[in-house]
């Protein structure tokens, strides 16, 4: 691309009008005062590989992906972090001006940074750690968790075989337990996440007890539409130390847009208020 074209960057999905990428990458494009735009790309599984193609032609220096994009970016690129590798999927990619597309994961980045923002006292090393889920976004934070230093992870999940796919691949730190058991399994644990989509907005409330919750335990919720789900609250009542998950996707988003705008962005109060208007 000539350095006299403005700079295009997007979020690829189907659906993707909820996705709130645009006004956050909208909020920094105007604080730091590039001329560039982000777009919502509403593209469906069939159209994909063909339409990322033709990205860069029209200006494109990259594009976040996701569902239900998310493997096949990390199928379609010619290079692959390491850490997505891990994942199985992507959901930043960049396009390079050797026309080469480089495809990153920085789910579980934006996860332990938003964690590290919001909680600064918490200290993972000192207990082990709790994840409901086995998704992708369950492989992002058990990777970020295990990276922190966490010395054991109970993994709980409705269909447990892909936990223990997960388990498979993570080893010998992870231990399962089974859906039914997940309350126990909340007892002195110094860390909870939530990767499954219960509580979100049109999905099922959760409904696993909750009543283990108990001071000094940090408890996260990737979900953020609502932003203050019923675990969050329970968390709160019984005086554990809540993050929400608005904070994890204004964190993911910092290193894709320091690759395409060249300016590593600010995450601060400012940019939540942005997002969430
Ligand atoms: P996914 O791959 O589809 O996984 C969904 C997970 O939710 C699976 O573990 C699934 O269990 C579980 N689940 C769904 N319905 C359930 C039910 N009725 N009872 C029990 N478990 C149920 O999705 P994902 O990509 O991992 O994303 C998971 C959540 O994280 C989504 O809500 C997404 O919005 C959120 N997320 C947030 C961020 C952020 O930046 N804050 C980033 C990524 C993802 P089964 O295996 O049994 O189906």
């Amino acid at each position: 691309m000539s350095d006299t074209k403005i700079p295009l960057a997007g979020v690829i999905g189907h659906p993707i009008a909820h996705s709130r990428s645009p006004q956050l990458h909208a909020h920094w494009l105007r604080k730091y005062a590039i001329k560039g735009h982000y777009v919502p790309l509403d593209i469906k599984v069939d159209n994909f590989e063909r339409l990322v193609r033709t990205l860069p032609s029209l200006g494109f220096v990259g594009a976040n992906v996701t569902l239900p994009h998310k493997h096949a970016a990390h199928e379609l690129a010619d290079i692959v972090t390491d850490r997505a590798k891990l994942i199985g999927a992507a959901n930043t990619l960049i396009f390079r001006k050797d026309g080469q597309i480089h495809a990153d994961n920085t789910d579980g980045y934006g996860f332990m940074q938003n964690l590290l923002q919001s909680a600064p006292k918490w200290n993972p090393t000192l207990g082990p750690a709790l994840v409901l889920g086995a998704g992708g976004a369950a492989r992002a934070v058990l990777a970020s968790l295990l990276d922190i230093g966490v010395p054991e992870i109970f993994l709980s999940n409705r269909t447990r075989e892909r936990a223990e796919m997960l388990k498979a691949d993570f080893g010998d730190k992870i231990t399962i337990v089974d859906w039914a058991q997940v309350g126990n399994a909340m007892e002195g644990v110094k860390t909870i996440v939530n990767t499954t989509s219960l509580g979100m907005v049109g999905k099922q409330e959760m409904r696993v007890p909750l009543d283990a919750l108990a001071p000094g335990m940090l408890v996260s919720d990737l979900i953020y539409t609502p932003l203050q789900t019923k675990l969050l609250r329970a968390a709160t009542d019984a005086g554990a130390t809540p993050v929400d998950g608005l904070g994890m996707l204004l964190h993911q988003a910092v290193p894709a847009f320091e690759r395409w705008f060249g300016v590593r962005p600010e995450v601060d109060d400012e940019l939540r208020a942005a997002v969430l208007r």
